[in-house]
C-alpha cells in the first residue's frame, strides 16, 4: 500500500488485520505510520449512563517507534480517557482474566437471584 512520507510515495506491506487506508492519510514521518485493526468493544448497560461502551481494544503496530515493542503487533486497550498497551502474550493473559471475571460475575448474579427467592 502506498504511503506518502515527506512528499515521497513508498510502498509498505500491511499485515492481514490492518484496516487503515494508509494512502488516504497524509503522514509526514515514518513514526506516524501505524497499522491498526478494527476495534472490538466491551459494553455494559450501566444505570444512569447513556453510553454502553466501557472499553475497546484493537491491534497496533508501528513501522518505527522509540518504544521497541510497538514495532511488533500489540494490543491497545482504550477506556476513553487513556489507553494502555499490552504485548500479545499479556493480551492473551488479559483475555483469560476476562473469562474468569465473566464466570465470577455469573456466580454473583446467580447467588443474588438464588438468595432473593
Ligand atoms: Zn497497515
Amino acid at each position: 500500500m502506498p504511503v506518502v512520507i515527506s512528499g515521497v510515495a513508498i510502498h509498505i506491506e500491511c499485515p492481514a488485520w490492518c484496516t487503515v487506508d494508509h494512502a488516504a492519510s497524509s503522514s509526514l514521518h515514518l513514526e506516524d505510520v501505524r497499522h491498526e485493526s478494527e476495534h472490538v468493544d466491551l459494553k455494559a448497560t450501566v444505570v444512569g449512563l447513556p453510553d454502553d461502551l466501557l472499553l475497546f481494544a484493537r491491534l497496533g503496530q508501528s513501522l518505527v517507534s522509540a518504544k521497541a515493542y510497538r514495532t511488533a503487533p500489540y494490543l491497545v486497550l482504550d477506556g476513553g480517557d487513556d489507553a494502555d498497551d499490552l504485548t500479545l502474550d499479556n493480551a492473551d493473559e488479559f483475555a483469560d482474566n476476562l473469562v474468569a471475571f465473566a464466570t465470577q460475575i455469573r456466580e454473583l448474579t446467580r447467588a443474588a437471584r438464588d438468595g432473593a427467592q
